[in-house]
């Protein structure tokens, strides 16, 4: 989990090409007409970005325009930029965050999010620093809700500090029966390292809002399988041998995807386990 880079494009430049490119001659008179509001918007936006909390109402009040400028972000709908300017935003990330949704690390990130959702904010539809690319399931989950009681529920990714710290920790639960060898993983997060109040509220309320610490549980488990199958049938090689590989490969994770992604947290979880390793060399002498 790590920020992203917010997207380097001229968000005028952007809505020009979106006017110039409209079919619809009605269309492209109101988003004429409305450039100024619009503009006007984007730079109390860029203003506020780390503190989005305290936006004032959109100044988009006719159905009309805020059609025109929904229409903006569906392709199917005379606008362009579902296709276009997505693959732009993607394409100016970092390799890790092109393969990795930064809302969850677990899928790719092949739709767009808008972090204020273009229902309330109009005209911020087509805004390249509104628009974060994320997975189809935290977009769809993550859908209009943005804040509750004058509190922002998501972390943006562009604009806010994410911790290096460590935050997400995993706990390995073994059953009682020895014989039952892969632990079940289970996520929390743990606020360890000081995080400022306020900053860890905001990452719980996150992973609460977009239900991740369930999600990761379940997604972790073909993983967790896999590395303790290739230990299993390595019984050969001293424990230290997996445990120096493990933690190469955990350094790595770090390094690209920061402390709290979730295979930094699995493997760290793995290499301080003993009785990870205890159920394996264990079950290979009997
Ligand atoms: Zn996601």
């Amino acid at each position: 989990m790590k920020n992203l880079n917010p997207p380097q494009l001229d968000s005028l430049n952007v809505y020009k090409r979106v006017k110039k490119n409209a079919r619809d001659a009605d269309k492209k008179l109101r988003l004429e007409n409305i450039e100024h509001l619009v503009l006007s918007r984007y730079e109390i936006y860029e203003s506020n970005a780390t503190t989005l909390e305290v936006m004032t109402d959109s100044n988009i009040i006719d159905e009309n325009d805020i059609k025109a400028l929904g229409s903006c972000y569906n392709r199917n709908k005379d606008g362009y930029l579902e296709g276009e300017v997505v693959a732009e935003i993607i394409a100016l990330q970092s390799s890790q965050h092109k393969n990795s949704c930064p809302y969850c690390g677990m899928d790719k990130p092949r739709t767009i999010d808008h972090y204020l959702p273009k229902s309330i904010y109009p005209e911020f539809s087509i805004y390249p620093p509104n628009l974060i690319p994320c997975c189809g399931h935290c977009n769809g989950k993550k859908s209009f809700k943005w804040l509750n009681n004058g509190k922002r529920l998501f972390l943006n990714f562009y604009y806010d500090d994410i911790p290096n710290e460590k935050f997400l920790n995993v706990e390995l639960i073994f059953d009682s029966n020895p014989l039952i060898q892969e632990p079940r993983v289970v996520f929390e997060l743990k606020n360890n390292s000081g995080i400022g109040p306020e900053q860890f509220s905001l990452i719980t309320s996150h992973y609460k809002e977009l239900g991740l610490l369930n999600e990761l549980s379940e997604y972790v488990e073909e993983e967790l399988s896999n590395l303790h199958d290739e230990i299993l049938h390595n019984t050969h090689l001293p424990r230290e041998e997996h445990i120096e590989s493990l933690r190469r490969k955990k350094d790595s994770f770090v390094r690209k995807y920061g402390q709290n992604y979730w295979k930094s947290s699995l493997y760290e979880a793995i290499i301080e386990s003993d009785e990870f390793f205890e159920r394996i060399y264990k079950l290979r002498v009997s």
